[in-house]
């Protein structure tokens, strides 16, 4: 059986979700196509800073509306400091929602404004002709599409039959996440320890983290940063039982339920992310902030910036990654050498007590990013010089490059 469609977008996590809403707007015939049956689990920290909700907002998708966080609270070697989000951002709030719910949610926005789902068939047999995508199949159909997303998470094994390469070289991510029941859920700050460390009591890059939900329970998990070259050597899961019951009192705190763990690529350290009529998003494309670990807000925009390009009529393979670099080259390379610094293990436990008592309000608009093509104020001019200069000193590094 063959089916045909303007627009076909395989994975239905957020950016998925959110492309295929963006696309049938645009009046495209869309499908959205995923493995699982949805609701479904995804292994994540649930939080979602001002840059995720506005884009949420922009969808006109209520996310948790009796949830509402004000930034960051930052813990670790001997003291704790407050960053509130930044009220330059165009939203100054955060939040946190189960992504069995959230994704549930953006699926049933695609599919109540006219997507087509086809839910619990993996797409595969990608059938290429040069680099321009023909057809797949979805079990015994033909999918037949004028443009299609790929937004099929960090394994991306359908990317990877168009020839995506993840770069583990660069510095990627690796974290484990629990539930706990708490009577702080309506806690309206999310809570990051930054002196992360092991049984042995070494100091690990990473940070744990604890983020209210609102509904009497919170997301408790940790990641750490790692590449080829110095991969972490931990337990996600040990470090996280741990980690729990250091902190279990303050938090009163249930045992940690449904503890998975998974591996985060980050900062566009991929390549091969676009051919004629196909583009990669989300976490299949490396879109994942390396100062935080947060992709959602990316896999949201993301799905906003192809779906622009959807009915242009341009051959997408340079065009997509140019605008992803154009968007996020500068911020991620600089965020990617920041956290591959924090990789040597000497480094956190000294800069880790200095950065802890500077200007925190800082701190979480720079590690989130949130900082706008319009701000003109000091920090965002040197973050952007910072930006530009690094990416001129790492410009052979891997960053959404084409081989085709
Ligand atoms: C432990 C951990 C904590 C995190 N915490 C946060 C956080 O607090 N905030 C934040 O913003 N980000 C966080 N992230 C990152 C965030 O989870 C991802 O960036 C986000 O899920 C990306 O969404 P996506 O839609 O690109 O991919 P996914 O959510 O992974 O969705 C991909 C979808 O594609 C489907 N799929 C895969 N292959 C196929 C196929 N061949 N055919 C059809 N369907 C397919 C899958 O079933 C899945 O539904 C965390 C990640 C981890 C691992």
């Amino acid at each position: 059986m063959v089916e045909h469609y303007d627009v076909a977008v395989i994975g239905a996590g957020p950016s998925g979700a959110a492309a295929a809403l963006h696309s049938v707007r645009r009046g495209f015939e869309t499908v959205l196509i995923d493995s699982a049956e949805f609701p479904r689990d995804k292994t994540c920290g649930d939080g979602l800073t001002p840059r995720g909700l506005h884009q949420l907002n922009q969808l006109g998708v209520e996310v948790n509306p009796t949830y509402r966080n004000r930034g960051l609270k930052l813990h670790g070697f001997g003291t704790s400091a407050t960053a509130p989000w930044p009220s330059t951002y165009p939203c100054d709030e955060g939040t946190a929602l189960q992504r069995h719910r959230l994704d549930a949610l953006l699926v049933d926005a695609a599919v109540a404004a006219g997507a087509t789902l086809l839910a619990g068939n993996a797409a595969t047999n990608p059938q290429l002709d040069g680099n321009f995508l023909t057809e797949f199949s979805v079990g015994e159909t033909q999918i037949r599409a004028r443009e299609v997303i790929v937004a099929d998470g960090v394994r991306s094994t359908f990317g990877q039959k168009l020839g995506r390469i993840w770069h583990k070289g660069e510095v990627f991510g690796i974290a484990a996440r629990s539930y706990c029941e708490s009577p702080f859920s309506d806690e309206p700050w999310m809570h990051s320890h930054v002196e992360l460390r092991n049984e042995d009591g070494v100091v690990q890059p990473g940070y744990g983290w604890i983020f209210p939900i609102g509904d009497g329970s919170v997301n408790l998990g940790c990641g750490a940063l790692s590449t080829a070259q110095r991969p972490a050597k931990l337990n996600t899961k040990k470090l996280l039982s741990l980690y729990a019951s250091q902190q279990r009192d303050e938090w009163q705190l249930g045992p940690e339920k449904f503890i998975t763990s998974a591996a985060l690529p980050m900062g566009g350290a991929v390549s091969n992310v676009a051919g004629a009529n196909w583009m990669i998003i989300g976490d299949a494309a490396a879109c994942v902030n390396p100062l935080n670990g947060e992709g959602i807000d990316y896999g949201l925009e993301t799905a906003a910036l192809a779906a622009q390009l959807l009915g242009t009529n341009k051959d997408l393979t340079l065009v997509w990654p140019d605008l992803l670099r154009q968007e996020y080259g500068e911020a991620f390379i600089l965020a990617r050498t920041l956290a591959r610094v924090l990789t040597y293990p000497q480094f956190l436990p000294v800069a880790g007590p200095i950065g802890l008592r500077g200007p925190m309000h800082l701190a979480a608009r720079l590690m989130g990013n949130l900082i706008t093509d319009e701000d003109r104020d000091i920090t965002a001019r040197l973050w952007r010089a910072a930006g530009s200069a690094v990416a001129t000193a790492r410009c052979g590094s891997p960053l959404w490059d084409s081989t085709y």
